[in-house]
């Protein structure tokens, strides 16, 4: 029987597909007492996944070469010699044995008694190495949620499917998408995360907030997902499928005629030039940038090549990657945007921490990276080869202070020198921008400006921080609100600054592409959009009916405005002129 569910768009379009359903409860730790009978079979996991990561270690040390070899490789070993730790182990097995813990709460455990320890020592340097003790129980646990969740991965991983879940990481989405899923239902998440960010990009159609979705779908029913309505209807109709039908007609009509944009340049209905940059992950999309026109790459989310694998990438393959994407663009800018990972980027490679109290406020962006210099050190030296074949901009996530800035730009200075002692031909200036994206950067944002090349504004980030909403929990969804009064003037400030610095300022958040947002975005003085490149096109047709002239007269309004309703008033009188 035909059953309707409602959710909230996160990536548009429509699919249709067989479901796979994939229940949550082994993503999370699972603190329920082990009984008698349960106890060796943990103790062995526990074995397998310390051993797993045993082999990982290793391996990642025989792949070591260059310069950094010899940091890294102390690194390494320190980390192998915790994990072969007889106490470690043995107080895990303890753990699970006598104290009936099942081996993910017993790496918790262990974790936290440990942390005590060594944040109770005098010494500054071994206190700081509670970090290798973070970082080697996540190497473990990642080892652990893998072995659970292989099965469940094989399951969800077959041609023509339309994937049912709580919620879905996105190293797990890009897997699947390359395993030919179609699209996906989840019953939480929001539009704003980063999976639906990523299901945008690969232009998966993608409901978050269904919240009967894992009750009402059973495996293998036939489900359609409307990204368009926000819907996922079981058991379609005739009339549901030629709906569908007519869709992919329609859509395809629409690309062709927005395929006569492509290659053109961005004017308003007034004429004055703007900007739109690709937000670019995957080498498709490079490709698909330049053929539309687009003004470079506004933001290559590098996080995404340390997303899809277990074992970290090395120079030479984060080389090859930055120096392909340089080349694709063919002398555009392009913007490569330091490591990113940690909160909802957690990584399988045990590199962001696993289990932070409140990651999104945690060790993420720039700090992760400040904190791990030989991994960071390895990034910056692959950027740094790569901008010999093109105009390359660094940009630095989570940034809350000059000081962090500052602290990259020294990293960067020390590794262009090792490498032009190496003998590479490395540029003499490095261009050094700053993402805005916590309300530290953006009221400080002229200090920044002062040190930094340009700046790049991240309003999924700054929204979730400004208005104190988790970018990922749909219970607050209409909290999470882009057009409040607050974001905007926090957003026409930073990019008035950037104006009165005579500094680039881009916007890279998801609104970028919106085209709902674009008039919005004009009246606040924005000239440099980085968005998907699929909505290039549909930004460009947008623009071309808009007045700029009429737009920025409304700014002062705008930033009067007390609710989103009356910013939304004032803009629809106008009607984008
Ligand atoms: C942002 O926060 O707006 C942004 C572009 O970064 P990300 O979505 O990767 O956090
Ligand atoms: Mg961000």
């Amino acid at each position: 029987m035909r059953r309707v569910l409602t959710g909230t768009v996160a990536a548009r379009g429509m699919a249709l597909g067989r479901a796979r359903l994939v229940q949550p409860s082994q993503f999370a730790i699972d603190e329920r007492p082990l009984s008698a009978e349960e106890v060796e079979a943990e103790v062995k996991r526990l074995d397998e996944a310390l051993a797993a990561a045993r082999a990982e270690l290793a391996d990642l040390h025989d792949k070591l070469h260059g310069a950094l070899a010899r940091e890294v490789g102390e690194f390494l070993d320190a980390h192998s010699m915790l994990l072969s730790d007889p106490e470690l182990v043995a107080g895990l097995r303890d753990l699970v044995r006598k104290g009936r813990y099942r081996a993910g709460a017993a790496l918790k455990a262990q974790r936290d008694r440990l942390v005590a320890v060594f944040e109770s020592m005098d010494d500054p340097y071994l206190r700081s190495r509670r970090e290798d003790i973070d970082h080697v129980i996540a190497r473990v646990h990642a080892a652990l949620v893998r072995q659970t969740s292989r099965e469940e991965r094989k399951l969800a991983a077959r041609v023509g499917e339309i994937l049912v879940s709580d919620a879905i990481a996105p190293a797990e989405l890009a897997n699947l998408s390359r395993h030919g899923l179609l699209g996906m239902v989840a019953s939480s998440g929001s539009p704003y995360s980063h999976s639906a960010i990523l299901a945008r990009s690969l232009r998966l159609p993608m409901l978050v907030g269904a919240h009967q979705a894992l009750t009402e779908i059973q495996d293998d029913d036939l489900v359609l997902v409307d990204g368009e309505r926000g819907e996922a209807i079981v058991h379609p109709t005739a009339q549901d499928l030629a709906r569908y039908r007519a869709w992919q007609r329609d859509a395809a009509r629409e690309g062709q005629r927005l395929a006569s944009l492509a290659g053109a340049r961005t004017l308003t209905r007034d004429g004055h030039e703007v900007h739109l940059f690709a937000n670019a992950e995957l080498p498709e999309e490079v490709a698909q940038a330049r053929a539309l026109g687009a003004a470079g790459v506004g933001l290559y989310r590098t996080e995404f090549l340390f997303l899809m694998r277990n074992v970290l990438p090395d120079e030479e393959e984060q080389y090859a990657a930055y120096r392909d994407l340089v080349l694709g663009m063919g002398g555009l800018p392009v913007t490569i945007r330091t490591l990113d990972l940690g909160a909802d980027k957690a990584d399988a490679t045990g590199l962001a921490l696993a289990a932070e109290p409140n990651p999104a406020l945690g060790v993420r962006g720039v700090r992760l990276s400040l904190r791990r210099p030989a991994v960071f050190a390895t990034q910056v030296r692959a950027i740094l080869r790569a901008s010999c074949y093109g105009r390359v901009r660094v940009l630095v996530p989570m940034v809350s202070g000059v000081d962090e800035l500052e602290a990259v730009r020294e990293l960067v200075r020390l590794c262009a020198r090792d490498l032009r002692s190496e003998g590479h031909e490395i540029p003499e200036h490095c261009e050094i921008g700053a993402m805005v994206e916590v309300p530290a950067a953006a009221i400080g944002v002229r200090a920044l400006l002062a040190r930094a090349d340009f700046a790049a504004i991240g309003t999924n980030d700054l929204a979730q921080y400004v208005l104190a909403v988790d970018r990922n929990n749909d219970a607050l969804g209409a909290l999470y609100d882009p057009l409040h009064p607050a974001l905007l003037r926090l957003i026409a400030y930073v990019i008035a600054a950037g104006r009165r610095a005579r500094k680039p300022v881009s916007l890279c958040g998801e609104i970028a592409g919106d085209v709902r947002f674009i008039p919005l975005l004009l009246a606040l003085g924005l000239e440099e959009f980085s968005m998907h490149t699929g909505q290039i096109l549909a930004v460009r047709d947008r623009i071309a009916g808009l007045h700029r002239g009429k737009l920025r007269a409304l700014a002062p309004r705008l930033l009067r405005a007390a609710t989103r309703d009356e910013v939304e008033r004032i803009l629809a009188a106008c009607n984008g002129g």
